[in-house]
């Protein structure tokens, strides 16, 4: 069997790296990373560095991007400007992006990670929590997408990966919110990749699975978190590594993809084909609201 690409759990980066592609895959390239202070956002930013791109990180908290851009800096020795930027807010996405182009001069490559998520029954879901949702996911995925466009793809070509989910491709418990928003981002990929593409701008979703060592596990994993690999239900029986998400998202982003747009790629070692429902996590759930 293939030796697995390492990860550590905590936002750091890898004490060692190899390299599977070349090493100049992404050579003074520039990419915009929203989400990219934390999880595999902050994974993916270290793997594209490593690979000689300079990045942009954006997320609501200065310091989050902050501390996180000092880190890839030290480990990678290439770029990083930390900007603090709401996704739901396009005043500001287009003062970062201003800011960004001041910077570098251009911006190749956008990667729209930004997301929240929570367990919750449909039944007892907010209308303010489900709108919260897609404002995040799918709203700021087409806000930063637009903005871009306007400021620079328009004019240069450029390539946007959209990170979703396989939430939505059975339907999953407690997760109507974001499964919905998901489902969204992917059509989005779709219906843009058709309208730019004449522009060279190439567009395609990446939907994780379970990943280790992420806020989307820990919150929302449960049992899964702790289970022991090999009892899990799934064709390859193991979680994901950001690694892995942040290699397959560096493989769609270069020019080893240059004719792949408007299509998803699943990268969850088969789990969305064969993991159960867990119906009791739902009955658990509601009992413990009926409580409230
Ligand atoms: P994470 O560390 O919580 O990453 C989410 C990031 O989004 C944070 O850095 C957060 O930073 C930023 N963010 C949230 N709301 C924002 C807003 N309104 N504006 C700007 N930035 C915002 O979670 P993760 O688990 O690594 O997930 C990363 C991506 O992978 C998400 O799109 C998630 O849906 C997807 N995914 C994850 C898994 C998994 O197993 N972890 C599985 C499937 C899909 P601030 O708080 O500083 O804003």
């Amino acid at each position: 069997m293939a030796q697995l690409p390492p990860d550590v759990e905590e936002d750091e980066c890898l004490p060692e790296y190899r390299y599977l592609f070349s090493p100049d895959l992404l050579q003074d390239k520039v990419a915009f990373i929203t989400g990219g202070g934390s999880g595999i956002g902050f994974r993916i930013a270290e793997i594209f560095m490593r690979h000689g791109c300079h990045t942009v990180i954006a997320s609501r908290s200065l310091l989050r991007v902050s501390m996180a851009a000092k880190k890839l800096i030290a480990a990678t020795g290439r770029q990083c400007l930390p900007l603090s930027m709401d996704v739901r807010a396009p005043p500001a996405i287009m003062a970062a992006v201003d800011q960004a182009l001041k910077e570098f001069g251009k911006i190749d490559i956008l990667i729209n990670g930004a997301a929240g998520n929570f367990l919750c029954p449909a039944s007892a879901l907010s209308f303010n929590a489900f709108r919260t949702v897609v404002d995040i996911d799918t709203i700021g995925t087409f806000n930063v997408s637009r903005v871009l466009y306007e400021k620079f793809f328009r004019d240069h070509g450029g390539v946007i990966v959209n990170i979703t989910a396989t939430l939505n491709l059975r339907g999953q418990v407690l997760q109507v919110h974001a499964g919905s928003a998901k489902a969204a981002v992917d059509a989005m990929t779709r219906h843009l990749a058709v309208e730019w593409g004449p522009q060279n701008i190439r567009i395609n979703s990446l939907a994780p699975g379970p990943i280790s060592g992420t806020e989307g596990l820990r919150r929302l994993g449960g049992s899964l978190a702790r289970v022991s690999t090999k009892a899990l239900v799934s064709p390859l029986q193991r979680l994901g590594n950001k690694t892995e998400i942040a290699h397959s998202v560096l493989y769609l982003a270069s020019p080893l993809a240059s004719f792949v747009t408007g299509t998803m790629l699943v990268v969850d070692g088969g789990a969305w084909l064969t993991s159960p429902n867990d119906t009791k996590q739902l009955a658990d759930f509601e009992s413990s609201s009926a409580k409230l």
